[in-house]
């Protein structure tokens, strides 16, 4: 099945990402210019997620890798409440990272060695309220309003959708897989989900007991 062998690719990739992004981590402290990765990661998250969705959130994400990893493992996987994934909470993060990268960035303005601290310090606290939040509700719960995600939510909402058929059931089995806690036999009326912070990981795909899920793309080239 094609969804299954894309599924145990991602997780093979994802514990090698899992463990470089702890490498970048504590290796941003002892040589700042590592926080910069932080810049590749955003243009790669907003580019990819204009053609993509949040795709990069899943494939491709050092943090989301180790989230999925390593954190899965002490998450209490609980129900995540709808407060962390409004747009309110978001705009808040949103401003509030910008706002701290720029008031950290001024007075070091030119050096560029310490230019990479900021990069690190925001990493590592956002990486801590990751962490806390992760094992007390799921593992993913920082990607419900992470700025980056919810650009990318913004900018490809839509994009790359995935499809439900009149096979579904309502059984619920796609939901449990789900880390983005999203329900896609809830779509089965509109026939594609909604949702813009759908990861594109195809773990529902592989799951649903009547293929009914499919990506729009796949489809097409079917
Ligand atoms: S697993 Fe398949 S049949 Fe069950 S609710 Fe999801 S899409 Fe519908
Ligand atoms: S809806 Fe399916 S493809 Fe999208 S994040 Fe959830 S499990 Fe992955």
């Amino acid at each position: 099945m094609v969804a299954g062998g894309l599924m145990k690719k991602n997780a093979r990739f994802q514990v090698f990402n899992g463990v470089f992004f702890m490498m970048l981590l504590v290796g941003g402290w002892f040589y700042y210019p590592l926080g910069y990765f932080m810049i590749f990661c955003m243009v790669m998250a907003m580019g990819i997620g204009i053609v993509k969705g949040r795709w990069w959130c899943d494939w491709m994400c050092p943090r989301g890798s180790f989230w999925d990893r390593y954190l899965d493992i002490f998450s209490r996987r609980t129900k995540v409440p709808s407060f962390f994934r409004s747009s309110l909470f978001r705009l808040f993060w949103l401003g509030l990272l910008m706002s701290m990268l720029v008031v950290s960035l001024v007075p070091i303005w030119g050096d560029i060695y310490l230019m990479g601290r900021p990069f690190v310090m925001i990493l590592t606290v956002t990486t801590v309220i990751g962490l806390v939040l992760g094992v007390i509700y799921n593992q993913r719960i920082w990607c419900m309003f992470c700025p980056m995600g919810t650009m990318a939510n913004w900018l490809g909402k839509g994009r790359k959708s995935l499809k439900v058929s009149g096979a579904c059931t309502d059984c619920g089995a796609c939901e449990k897989v789900c880390r983005m806690q999203i329900y896609p036999g809830s779509y089965r009326v509109v026939g594609k989900v909604q949702h813009g912070d759908c990861l594109k990981c195809s773990y529902c795909v592989e799951k649903c007991p009547k293929s009914a899920l499919n990506f729009e793309e796949d489809l097409k080239a079917a």
